[in-house]
């Protein structure tokens, strides 16, 4: 999924040039220096760090070999490159036609937002973002009836003191546990995309975010670390935890979640590269089954030029404190 976003986007911001920023730009140029040369011997870095020592001799027939991590291996050639898009099984990655492009501030090619702005709807979203007053109230008398259903399913009794309101008060902490489904990107962000010129990392970390395992319909927390590197463009720095907010507040794993953080930054800033990663305690999995209550679950998200250099990826690791 990273893979095939980040290799659409690369048509255009990908050139070499496009990549370099302030920061870079010094390792950059010892690249390009003897290119030809760093071609090879990349190759033969990524193998070694397989098995550990290896001599000339071996180092020769590990070219062929891949790297361990295809995101290390030096910049493919134009014809490599074919073949692996040609590999990926990526049904989002259909150019866009120039009617679709042009059409793309209002409708986006991308399954992340749709043309609302809204963020994989599902049967039922739009429903619940477009109701009336007196649909809001058939909304809540069901769910009150189904949250009453549970209590008596649990072996008690609904209509006891403690309980009387509880249906009401579940059906409403729920809406607002999901409320991101009432949430659109384009309202978020609200044009506050600045041109600034500026090409280094930014990043945003120990976002707190609470969601709902889709699973077990229970809660998972933790904290979330944004970055990204800009092609000129800057965002509203608060806009990045509403963002993973509108996302968290909806049904999800945490996988999922961290992907479509990711994703909707790429696709509304355009940046050079999105880096998400996310460390969560999912209660699922603390309160019931294994019961292991200081595990934490760490996802991640790398796109653009954080997938594609190890360098920019470490730095933005170590900088979060990740990479221990
Ligand atoms: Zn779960």
């Amino acid at each position: 999924m990273a893979r095939f976003d980040s290799s659409s986007g690369s048509e255009s911001p990908d050139s070499p040039s496009a990549v370099v920023t302030g920061a870079k730009r010094s390792r950059k140029r010892g690249n390009g220096k003897n290119r030809s040369r760093d071609r090879n011997s990349n190759d033969a870095n990524a193998a070694p760090g397989a098995n550990g020592a290896c001599t000339i001799g071996e180092r020769r027939s590990s070219v062929s070999k891949p790297a361990r991590d295809f995101r290390d291996m030096p910049e493919p050639s134009p014809k490599k490159k074919k073949r692996r898009t040609g590999a990926a099984p990526a049904p989002i990655k259909e150019a866009p036609t120039p009617d679709a492009a042009a059409e793309a501030s209002t409708r986006s090619p991308s399954p992340v937002i749709d043309f609302d702005g809204l963020s994989r709807p599902v049967v039922g979203t739009r429903e619940r973002l477009e109701e009336d007053d007196a649909q809001k109230e058939v909304r809540l008398a069901r769910m009150k009836g189904a949250v009453r259903t549970l209590l008596e399913c649990i072996g008690e009794d609904p209509d006891r003191e403690g309980l009387l309101a509880t249906p009401e008060r579940y059906a409403k902490a729920m809406l607002y546990f999901t409320k991101g489904y009432q949430e659109n990107v384009r309202d978020i962000v609200n044009g506050a995309i600045f041109q600034e010129g500026h090409n280094e990392m930014v990043i945003v970390k120990d976002i707190e975010v609470f969601s709902m395992c889709e699973h077990h319909l229970v809660p998972f927390n933790g904290k979330m670390h944004i970055g990204y590197i800009p092609a000129n463009a800057v965002i509203g720095i608060s806009k990045l935890p509403r963002i993973a907010e509108m996302f968290a507040r909806r049904l999800q794993i945490q996988e999922r979640l961290t992907k479509e953080v990711a994703n909707a930054i790429m696709e509304v800033l355009k940046p050079q590269g999105v880096a998400v990663v996310m460390e969560s305690s999912h209660l699922c999995m603390v309160m019931r089954g294994v019961q292991k209550t200081s595990s934490s679950t760490i996802t991640s998200c790398v796109l653009g030029c954080f997938e594609r250099k190890e360098k920019t990826r470490n730095e933005f690791l170590s900088l979060i404190g990740v990479n221990r």
